[in-house]
């Protein structure tokens, strides 16, 4: 019988589950859903074969050297360089802001040295910027602020760009020439076959049971450790009140030939009511001429119900207060971990994810080592 309970098939589950595995602890791990993956399942649409990502669009990128090793031990990660474009009144321009950006939302023909003189001289000062909104207008300007950024970040947030915390802004990088690679990792890439069977691949470990369609909730064994990868206050029964996230609405639509002629198109003003369009072929350079037609999915953001989907944590300061107390409650909580997005109630790239899940299994393997509980 298992020793230890995983919760989630997704990608932290999978690398703890592997882990403790492969260093001979019994280990059972079950997902309420049918498919494995978590969010970062992939499946091939039924009409046209091309790999569609389910819950929102993945792009493998990552500087850390031990991460890209661990990914290629699972599946064939091949070359994508992920580039995005932006519909702003009327017009396309590359993102994120760079050289062309500048010079066509301007209409000037600026050099590097000429166009940052330029941004500086729109940029409002501030040292110190306290929201989203102060912190755009100090990197770029109340001009490509509210082309780019207010209404998209309206439409994706539900808030105020004044209500939003500066970091959203700050992943965002801004640059002088034409660099228009979305990350500025050293690695980037997607899984040959979709990020399923990479998952897969990762929970098939010696010592790892999974069971499918199964709620942690539902389980009758004891365990002497659980890690825990669902909401962490869903674990509590929500008996201090709900953390919010966003959730999305997927609108799919099939088309002939290429509809938009790249992977993602934002549309950044403020009157369309999706985000952005994404066409799933493009995810897959290297076998999208094998395909006559395509698919398409409308993003579109909202508030999330007890019933949706959790995406994006919102993280203002009622939800950080009420996460420390669910931490607090962790804390006291013995037999139990949290773990990856929404145990830790955080936005987790992949390779964070794999990151974290790595070191919190060596964390449990060297409790068990020295005999203590983890
Ligand atoms: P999840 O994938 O959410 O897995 C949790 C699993 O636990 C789920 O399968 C769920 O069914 C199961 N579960 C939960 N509670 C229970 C329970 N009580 N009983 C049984 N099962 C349960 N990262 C990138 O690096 N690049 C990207 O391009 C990228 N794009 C993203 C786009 C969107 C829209 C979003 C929201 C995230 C994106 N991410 C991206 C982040 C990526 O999705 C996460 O890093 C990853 O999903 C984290 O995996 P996880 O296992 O922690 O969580
Ligand atoms: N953003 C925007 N317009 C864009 C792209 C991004 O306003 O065309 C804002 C938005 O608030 C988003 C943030 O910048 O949440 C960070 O962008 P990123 O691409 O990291 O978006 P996310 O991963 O949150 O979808």
């Amino acid at each position: 019988m298992a020793r230890y309970c995983v919760v989630g098939a997704g990608l932290s589950g999978a690398v703890v589950a592997r882990a403790l595995g492969e260093a001979g602890h019994a280990v059972l791990v079950v997902d309420e859903r049918t498919r494995i993956g978590g969010n970062c399942a992939t499946e091939r649409d039924a009409a046209t074969g091309i790999m569609a990502h389910l819950y929102g669009p993945h792009i493998f990128h990552t500087s850390d050297e031990a991460v890209w090793r661990y990914v290629q031990r699972f599946c064939t990660m091949m070359p994508y360089a992920h580039r995005v474009q932006a519909v702003a009144r009327g017009r396309v321009y590359s993102l994120p802001i760079n050289l062309l950006t500048i010079n066509q939302f301007f209409h000037t023909t600026m050099s590097p040295s000429q166009a940052r003189a330029f941004i500086q001289e729109r940029a409002v000062n501030n040292l110190s910027p306290r929201n989203f909104q102060e912190q755009a207008h100090a990197m770029i300007g109340k001009e490509l602020y509210e082309a780019f950024f207010e209404g998209y970040t309206r439409k994706q947030w539900g808030l105020e760009p004044v209500d939003l915390p500066a970091s959203v802004l700050k992943r965002l990088p801004l640059r002088f020439d034409y660099d228009d690679s979305y990350f500025a990792h050293r690695y980037q890439g997607m899984p040959k076959d979709g990020y399923t069977p990479f998952i897969a691949a990762i929970l098939d470990a010696p010592n790892v049971e999974l069971r499918r369609e199964t709620t942690f909730e539902s389980l009758s064994e004891s365990f002497e450790h659980v890690l825990y990868s669902g909401p962490i206050d869903r674990f509590f029964d929500f008996r201090l009140g709900r953390l919010n996230y966003r959730t999305l609405d997927f609108e799919k639509f099939h088309s002939p030939g290429d509809f938009q002629g790249t992977a993602v198109m934002n549309y950044c003003d403020a009157g369309v009511p999706f985000t952005r369009i994404t066409e799933h072929k493009h995810f897959a350079p290297w076998e999208k001429q094998n395909f006559e037609n395509t698919i398409c999915y409308r993003e579109y953001s909202r508030d999330c119900r007890p019933t949706d989907i959790p995406y994006y944590p919102i993280r203002q300061a009622k939800e950080q207060r009420l996460l420390q107390d669910y931490i607090s409650l962790a804390r006291e909580t013995r037999g139990v971990s949290f773990i990856g997005r929404l145990g830790t109630y955080r936005y987790l790239d992949m390779d964070v994810t794999i990151g974290e899940a790595l070191s919190a299994a060596g964390v449990v393997l060297e409790c068990i080592a020295g005999g203590a509980a983890p």
